[in-house]
C-alpha cells in the first residue's frame, strides 16, 4: 500500500465536477486541508456549472419527465456537450455519477479513486439525470448512504475530500491517513489532548508514560473492541480477512 502511495506522489490528481449549482461545492473545498492540498498543487478541482452548455433563451438545464410525474430530470444535451468538451483536453480514468443507487463509498474505494489522476464527477439534481447519459458516459455510480439528497453537490463534496486527503503531502503527517478508521478494518483508538485531568476524568495512564511500544499495544487493542463493540461486521472482516484492502485501480479505468 505504501509503495501505490508513494507512486502517486508524482502527479497532480484533477477532478472536474458538473453541476448546477457551483456555489454548493465551493465552500468545503476551499478551506482547511482541502484548501491546503489545492494549494500544494496536489489537487486541482475545476467547476463547470451545466447552464454554461445549455442553449436557447433560457439556458434550460431540466425538463418534465416523459410518462408524468411530479419532479423535473436533466436535460442529456448540456451534459454531453459538458463532458465531451473536457474529454477534448484529456482522458478520463473514470467518469462518476452521484447516485443513491450507486456503489456505497467506502474507504477501500476512496483508496482504490485516490491513485487516479483524472476524474469526472456528474451531480444530479432534481430527479437526476436522464437515463441515456448514464449509458453513454459514466463509468462508475457513487452512492454515499442509503438515503436521499436534494442534489449530487453534497456527495461530491465527500468525494473529494474524503479522495483527496489520501494524496501524500496532503496531510501534515504522511502516515496519518493509514491509520483512520477503516483503514485495515479497524476503528480508530480513542484520542485526548490537554488537560491529562478534565472535570474529576483523566487520561489513560498508559499514554502519558512515554512508552511507544506500550502506547502502539494500548491503542490497537482499543480500536479492536471499539471495533467488536460497534462494528461487528468490520470485526468480522478483520479477523478473518487479508488486510491488504487495495485492490487494483485497473478496474476503475
Ligand atoms: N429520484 C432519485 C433521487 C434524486 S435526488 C432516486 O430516488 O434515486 C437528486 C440527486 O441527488 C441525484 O440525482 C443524485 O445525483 C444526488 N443524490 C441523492 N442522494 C444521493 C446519495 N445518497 N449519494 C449520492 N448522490 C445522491
Amino acid at each position: 500500500m505504501k509503495f501505490r502511495l508513494i507512486l502517486r506522489q508524482i502527479y497532480t490528481m484533477r477532478f472536474d465536477i458538473l453541476t448546477v449549482l457551483p456555489e454548493l461545492i465551493e465552500s468545503p473545498l476551499n478551506h482547511s486541508i482541502m484548501k491546503r492540498a489545492k494549494d500544494k498543487g496536489l489537487l486541482e478541482v475545476y467547476l463547470h456549472n451545466l447552464r454554461d452548455f445549455a442553449v436557447g433563451k433560457h439556458r434550460q438545464v431540466d425538463d418534465y419527465q416523459f410518462g408524468g410525474g411530479a419532479g423535473m430530470v436533466m436535460k442529456p444535451e448540456p451534459i454531453a456537450a459538458c463532458i465531451e468538451q473536457l474529454q477534448q483536453e484529456r482522458t478520463y480514468d473514470a467518469i462518476i455519477y452521484t447516485s443513491p443507487d450507486g456503489v456505497r463509498l467506502d474507504q477501500e474505494l476512496c483508496n482504490r479513486l485516490s491513485m487516479l489522476d483524472n476524474v469526472l464527477v456528474l451531480c444530479g439534481h432534481y430527479k437526476g439525470v436522464d437515463e441515456r447519459i448514464r449509458e453513454t458516459y459514466i463509468t462508475l455510480e457513487i452512492s454515499i448512504g442509503d438515503y436521499v439528497l436534494s442534489g449530487g453537490e453534497l456527495a461530491a463534496a465527500v468525494i473529494v475530500d474524503s479522495v483527496g486527503r489520501l494524496i501524500p503531502g496532503v496531510l501534515n503527517d504522511e502516515t496519518s491517513a493509514l491509520f483512520d478508521s477503516f483503514q485495515d478494518d479497524l476503528l480508530a483508538p480513542p484520542v485526548y489532548t490537554r488537560p491529562a485531568e478534565w472535570e474529576g476524568k483523566s487520561v489513560p495512564d498508559v499514554l502519558l508514560s512515554g512508552h511507544e511500544k506500550m502506547i502502539e499495544d494500548w491503542r490497537h487493542e482499543q480500536s479492536l473492541e471499539r471495533t467488536r463493540v460497534r462494528r461487528p461486521d468490520l470485526y468480522e472482516k478483520y479477523v478473518h480477512g487479508d488486510h491488504d484492502k487495495i485492490n487494483s485501480v485497473e478496474n476503475l479505468r
